[in-house]
């Protein structure tokens, strides 16, 4: 055996002992977890990732292999009937429903952020995503001949996901990609890469054996910012994915090719004197507490008006909430965010509290709360970090507003432009219009759960990555073709 070789054994039996193997064990640490940097309050929580298997199944320990692999691919699966993508599309669909469990409580061990019971459903929902049935062409008929647009493959994408929801977006990318006939390589989160990982090699099984082609799903094993940076920057990506937080978001936007990015959020409520107020307090518990308040769409904080705020809280407190005190507020602000680095700069999110347990959350700052209790919430002002941060914890901030329009407008500045998603609670379309004109966001829900702006109680397909700042919304196969016009002059019109 040489070297690499040997190597590789006994990653592999590290890897199966649960061990760090040398490359991640040497990495610098915070708290046990080796620590990558980024800018801004993205994550960069570095466990040890899945152990270098190049070419396994479509797990390659670089991203120029895997970029590789995943053209091969792509310049076989060009050469197959839509019937082969919609296997596809059958096989991821089929395998999340069938695999629900287990890999919701890997994704679960791995990430140790959020809920079990979400991460399973996450995973069950991915049928819900589109896949070949969108590819209807467009047709013009006339008496100058007969014109068709068809929706084309670009080829290989590259694909960065988030460690919110690892595999659903993975899983969910790949069926929106590959019935458009492109293929992927992703760059996962390294701090869900080995679930992601593992869901790459369970596809690709299924999808050589059902359709012969290998490599349809291509990721990088040991995800770095550089291999990222490199699939950014690679002549055979034609298009980018981008799903993540402000400085990877940034970085894909500074690419010289297309991008699609899924950016972050900081989802407002607005809640006025019309509104069903059990209705909407339910509804912030559904949306806010979901996986512990990871979504990019969940509801991160409210303005209600003054004339029904304590009505409000009364009835977040008979649906699931536990409101905390001034002074327990006060603490759990002191222990989620760190002062800014620098003057007028953002408070620094404590990443150590991210997707806790709203139980586990409130022992933090010494608070017992009921058995069942979903969110923890309570009243603030907007000087409050807990308003203007995407905080992704089970605690929701509550500021009293004057009347609709000034919560409006603080739902506005609070949004800070992510163009992302908002939310409103009222009877007064009126106040249904403003906010929708003035917020101009992707995702705009009244009267729900922010659930419901991806079809889950709301009409509507499902997506884990919301286009926002470049604007393609909630990305379906279309999102990833070309349109290609195919021109017949005078002839072939039979009417
Ligand atoms: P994150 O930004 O920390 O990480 C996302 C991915 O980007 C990871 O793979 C990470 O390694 C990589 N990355 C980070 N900085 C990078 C850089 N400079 N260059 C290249 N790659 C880089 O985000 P996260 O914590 O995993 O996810 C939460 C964030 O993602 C939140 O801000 C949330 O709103 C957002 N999000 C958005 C959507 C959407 O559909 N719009 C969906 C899910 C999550």
């Amino acid at each position: 055996m040489n070297e690499q070789a040997i190597r590789t054994v006994v990653q592999e039996v590290l890897a199966k002992l649960g061990k760090p193997a040398a490359a991640a064990s040497n990495a610098p640490r915070t708290n046990g977890i080796p620590v990558v940097k980024s800018g801004g309050n993205s994550t960069s929580h570095f466990t040890p990732g899945p152990q270098p298997t190049s070419g396994r199944d479509g797990v390659f320990s670089t991203a120029g292999d895997a970029i590789a692999a995943a053209n091969g691919a792509f310049q076989e699966l060009r050469k197959r009937p839509l019937a082969d993508r919609e296997k596809v599309v059958q096989i991821v669909k089929q395998m999340c429903e069938q695999n629900a469990q287990k890999w919701g409580q890997q994704e679960l061990a791995e990430t140790k952020i959020g809920r079990l019971d979400h991460k399973i459903e996450k995973l069950q929902i991915i049928k819900r995503v589109p896949g070949t049935e969108w590819l209807k062409s467009n047709c013009y008929s006339g008496d100058a001949g007969l014109t068709v647009e068809e929706f084309a493959p670009f080829g290989v994408i590259g694909a960065i996901t988030p460690v919110t929801h690892s595999l659903p977006t993975l899983a969910g990318n790949i069926i929106n990609m590959v019935a458009a006939g492109n293929t992927v390589v992703f760059n996962p989160h390294p701090s869900g890469a080995r679930i992601a990982c593992d869901g790459v090699q369970a596809f690709n099984r299924a999808i050589k054996a059902a359709i012969g082609i290998d490599n349809v799903a291509t990721i990088v094993g040991e995800p770095t910012i550089e291999s990222a940076n490199e699939i950014f920057n690679h002549r055979d990506t034609k298009v980018l994915c981008v799903t993540g937080g402000p400085a990877v978001a940034r970085a894909a936007l500074q690419a010289r090719k297309k991008a699609i990015v899924a950016g972050p959020g900081n989802p407002p409520v607005v809640v006025d004197e019309t509104a069903d107020l059990d209705n909407a307090a339910k509804s912030i518990i559904t949306g806010g507490a979901y996986d512990n308040n990871l979504l990019c769409i969940g509801e991160k904080e409210v303005f209600a008006v003054n004339s029904i705020f304590d009505k409000l809280l009364d009835a977040m407190g008979r649906h699931g909430g536990y409101r905390l005190n001034a002074q327990q507020i006060d603490a759990l602000t002191k222990l989620a965010f760190s002062p800014p680095k620098e003057p007028g700069g953002h408070a620094v999110l404590n990443r150590d509290l991210v997707g806790l347990d709203a139980s586990v959350l409130a022992e933090k700052i010494g608070v017992r709360v009921p058995a069942g209790t979903q969110l923890l919430f309570g009243e603030t002002d907007t000087s409050n970090s807990f308003v203007p941060e995407e905080q992704m914890m089970p605690f929701v901030p509550f500021v009293r507003a004057k009347d609709t329009m000034h919560a409006i407008e603080m739902a506005y500045e609070f949004e800070h432009g992510f163009g992302h998603t908002a939310i409103i609670h009222s009877r007064n379309v009126h106040a249904m219009t403003t906010m929708g004109k003035l917020m101009n966001t992707t995702l705009f829900i009244k009267n729900g759960p922010c659930g419901a702006g991806l079809g889950l109680g709301g009409e509507g397909y499902l997506s884990f990555s919301i286009a926002t700042p470049t604007g393609e919304g909630v990305t379906n196969p279309l999102t990833f073709t070309r349109v290609r016009r195919c021109v017949m002059v005078d002839e072939l019109r039979v009417v």
